[in-house]
């Protein structure tokens, strides 16, 4: 890696009191498990790092923003009105 490339920053997406939702939030991601086959490019994917290696959603910080349902390869996040 160059060193200029080294210099850029790096967007890492991070939990804390000011990335809270309120009460703005129209939907929000559910996860059927049978189809889950725990890849994990949801979590990968989250801007918000609201998804855990578990695949649990914490709707602390979610925005239902939808790109963790299609991201998903099997087709397991289904938004759903909150
Ligand atoms: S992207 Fe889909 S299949 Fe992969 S871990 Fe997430 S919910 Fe499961
Ligand atoms: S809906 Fe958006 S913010 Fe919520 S878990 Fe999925 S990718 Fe993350």
């Amino acid at each position: 890696m160059s060193r200029e490339r080294q210099r850029l920053a790096i967007s890492r997406p991070k939990q804390g009191a000011a990335g809270k939702t309120g009460s703005w939030r129209l939907c929000r991601p559910v996860v059927n498990r049978e189809k889950c086959n725990r890849c994990g490019l949801c979590v990968l994917y989250c801007p918000d790092s609201a998804m855990d290696a578990d695949i649990e959603v914490d709707l602390e910080f979610c925005k239902g923003c939808g790109i963790c349902a299609n991201e998903c390869p099997q087709k397991a996040i289904v938004m759903v009105p909150d």
